[in-house]
């Protein structure tokens, strides 16, 4: 049951402080309005032990106020260990807009949304996230200075997605080794499922690497660019999780590891850059474990777009971002072998870490 309190007009609009009883273990949640551009969002921050919490702005048509407020709370708690996983110096936090992103933004709307932004003081830094692009932040950037994820062309990193390719084939190195007793990809079959902007470079750096590339996507243009330019071999969508292959690598949806697809799977590892990829966290990372599937946690070697994002509030610097995704190479081998070591899964052993190091910085 959501509750609004604390209900009172501010320079921005109207602000009210919500009570819902997922929000135990969130410092603060904001619902912001404003009627002018009808502005409807709310940003949760979820701890900021480490630091300030980084989090993108998601922009999506919410059928209820209700399933914002669950994704919103859902995703800045993960917000939270991808950055203490990642060794960064920030919390976790993340905003919802409620609306259509292909016909309800403008550049207003993000400007007001940046104020509210403001009101925070620092507390919550935004980003890009699904449909908010770099634009609408220079937007958002009009009114506070509590954003990344700007064009090169002010000081920002750019496309994040050559640094989150690199974090991921650095965890997929790791896993190899963890598996294989050797890092190296050569003469492995490795599935790559969605071949977008993470997913091209991914297959970049397998291919260099000696690596026997499968590649799947909706999207026929993208699968042919693959097999042209790299000489992958293309799988259709369907047939995906019937592969013998070495190495799954999810690179387009969430939730693709659930009982089915786990079942039909015959790889030994799984390692990709897709956020959320367990349908179900504890079932089926015990499932996997059970099978001998080696997954690599996603929040920790996807953390390359956050890496890079935080590297501008420093003043970016891309081979500087780089050098921090590399690390994502020893702490998945740092997890892999706790969770082998404590008979855990591996999504166990990474939270355990992350929230150890929260822990450690509070006290
Ligand atoms: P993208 O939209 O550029 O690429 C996704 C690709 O997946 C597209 O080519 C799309 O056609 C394809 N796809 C969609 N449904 C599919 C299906 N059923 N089967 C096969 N292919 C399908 O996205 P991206 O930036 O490459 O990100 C890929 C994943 O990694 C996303 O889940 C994203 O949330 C996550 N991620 C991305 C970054 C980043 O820096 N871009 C950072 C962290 C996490």
């Amino acid at each position: 049951m959501l509750e609004i309190k604390d209900i009172k007009e501010t320079k921005t609009g109207i602000e009210g402080v919500m009570s819902h009883p997922s929000f135990a273990g969130h410092e603060q949640v904001v619902f912001c309005y404003d009627k002018v551009t009808g502005l409807k969002a709310i940003i949760a921050i979820h701890d900021t032990t480490l630091g300030p919490a980084l989090g993108g702005t998601r922009m999506w048509n919410y059928a209820t106020e209700s399933e914002a407020i669950n994704d919103v709370l859902r995703l800045s708690r993960g917000m939270t260990y991808k950055a203490a996983i990642s060794g960064l110096k920030l919390g976790g936090g993340k905003a919802v807009i409620i609306g259509d992103a292909k016909t309800q933004k403008s550049p207003q709307l993000f400007r007001k949304y940046g104020q509210f932004v403001e009101s925070l003081g620092g507390r919550y830094i935004t980003a890009e996230d699904v449909g908010t692009s770099t634009s609408d932040m220079v937007s958002v950037r009009e009114s506070t200075k509590h954003v990344t994820g700007l064009p090169e062309s002010m000081g920002g990193g750019g496309d994040p997605s050559p640094v989150t390719a690199f974090g991921v084939f650095m965890g997929m190195k790791a896993s190899a080794l963890e598996f294989w007793g050797s890092d190296s990809v050569k003469g492995k079959k490795v599935m790559v499922q969605g071949v977008g902007h993470v997913g091209q470079n991914l297959v970049r750096m397998l291919t260099e690497e000696g690596a026997i590339v499968l590649v799947s996507d909706i999207n026929k243009e993208s699968v042919d660019a693959m097999v042209k330019q790299y000489g992958a071999t293309s799988i259709a969508a369907e047939n995906v999780y019937d592969q013998e292959i070495d190495i799954y690598a999810p690179c387009a949806l969430g939730a693709t590891l659930n009982t089915e697809n786990i079942n039909r799977l015959g790889c030994s590892v799984v390692a990709g850059a897709a956020n959320n990829q367990l349908a179900e966290e504890v079932q089926h990372g015990q499932q996997l474990k059970e099978k001998g599937i080696l997954w690599a946690p996603d929040f920790l070697i996807n953390a390359g777009g956050l890496i890079n994002v935080y590297s501008e509030l420093h003043g970016y610097n891309r081979e500087v971002a780089m050098e921090q995704a590399r690390k994502i190479y020893d702490t998945t081998l740092e997890i892999l072998r706790k969770a082998k070591k404590e008979d855990i899964t591996t999504i166990a052993a990474a939270k355990m870490i992350a929230e150890e190091r929260i822990l450690a910085a509070r006290q």
